[in-house]
């Protein structure tokens, strides 16, 4: 069986990243979405186990110490950080994983794992993105502030992804990741000599 492929998505906030990378998970089983700890405070409507494990500093610190995570980041305020347990389990399974994760994250991934796939998103333009932003009415005008101006900062890292996907319609963004994710596993570079 071949090792599963590290799909590692970016974007700034409000780019429309998470739905993405659900969608694609919904629709293919052989991928499966890594779920990261945070410290974040869970935000209407999502659930523990499911968007994330919410965690406190002190378990976040704990887990960090005792290297559980592939990489950690403070990101708008709060920590996070990937399980390395479930990634390693899953692509050694040979499935798919999908990290919804920053730019300082993605790039400690590809550090590590240097065969992961990174496809960066984008808003269709900047008004764009603040409009998403505000019309998901998640952040006080605080938070959403401090995620405009990390998403200049977050895009000067775009050179190192390996794909870019304009979020411009929702279904045609899915399905150009889908043929990223598609075309990789074909890539030249994941050859195995089986004859
Ligand atoms: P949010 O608070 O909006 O769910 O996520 C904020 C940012 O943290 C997003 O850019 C998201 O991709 C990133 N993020 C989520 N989980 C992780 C993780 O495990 N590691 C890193 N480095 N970033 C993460």
């Amino acid at each position: 069986m071949s090792k599963g492929l590290i799909i590692v998505v970016s974007a700034p906030s409000g780019a429309g990243k998470t739905t993405i990378c659900k969608k694609v998970v919904a629709l293919n089983p052989s991928i499966v979405h890594s779920i990261s700890y945070s410290t974040r405070k869970p935000r209407e409507g999502e659930i523990n186990g499911v968007d994330y494990f919410f965690v406190s500093e002190k378990s976040f610190f704990k887990s960090r110490l005792s290297r559980e995570f592939i990489e950690w980041a403070k990101v708008h305020g709060n920590f996070y950080g990937t399980p390395k347990a479930f990634i390693e389990n899953s692509i050694n399974n040979g499935l798919d994983v999908i990290l919804d994760i920053d730019v300082v994250g993605a790039l400690k991934v590809k550090k590590k794992y240097p065969e992961s796939v990174l496809i960066f998103i984008l808003p269709p333009n900047k008004n764009e993105l603040e409009s998403r932003l505000r019309k998901r009415n998640t952040e006080d005008e605080e938070n959403i502030k401090k995620r405009l101006n990390n998403a200049e900062k977050e895009l000067k890292y775009i050179n190192n992804y390996n794909y870019v996907v304009k979020n411009i319609d929702l279904n045609e963004a899915v399905d150009k990741v889908k043929a990223i994710i598609k075309a990789e596993k074909s890539n030249i570079k994941r050859w195995e000599k089986v004859i």
